[in-house]
């Protein structure tokens, strides 16, 4: 049952690399001990602590993007400390909070939580032309 929230959990992890975080060790593991539930481990490279991840086998695709996100978001904020807390950044309000993971027309978008707009789309962050 692993399989499949780890490939999630890696579609959310471009967005932790791609704003220069380390991304963490990803384990399968059946902690939720329920067949409808999906769930995998993630740790730390630094130290062995694990965050569990989990979500509902049965959600359209979009709402266990949006639920990994959320969760994987928990962990880089945990992970990294006061200076990591506004990850992802808000591109309308940088110092005030980060975006939060939503559900917008069915897909899985990192959005602005004041403004409810979203700024892109899970795991494509890094395409938001950010090299210049
Ligand atoms: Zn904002």
């Amino acid at each position: 049952m692993g399989a499949e929230i780890v490939e999630i959990i890696r579609h959310v992890l471009r967005d932790v690399s791609s704003g220069g975080l380390e991304e963490p060790r990803i384990e399968e593991s059946d902690w939720a001990d329920d067949p409808q539930v999906l769930s995998a481990m993630i740790y730390s490279i630094r130290d062995s602590t694990g965050q569990g991840v989990s979500v509902k086998g049965d959600l359209p695709r979009a709402e266990q993007l949006v639920s990994v996100a959320d969760q994987v978001q928990e962990w880089v904020i945990e992970e990294n400390g006061p200076t990591n807390s506004n990850w992802p950044q808000c591109p309308w309000h940088p110092n005030n909070h980060p975006l939060a993971a939503q559900l917008v027309d069915d897909q899985g978008v990192w959005a602005c939580p004041v403004l409810n707009t979203p700024a892109a789309l899970i795991g494509e962050l890094s395409q938001k032309g950010l090299d210049g």
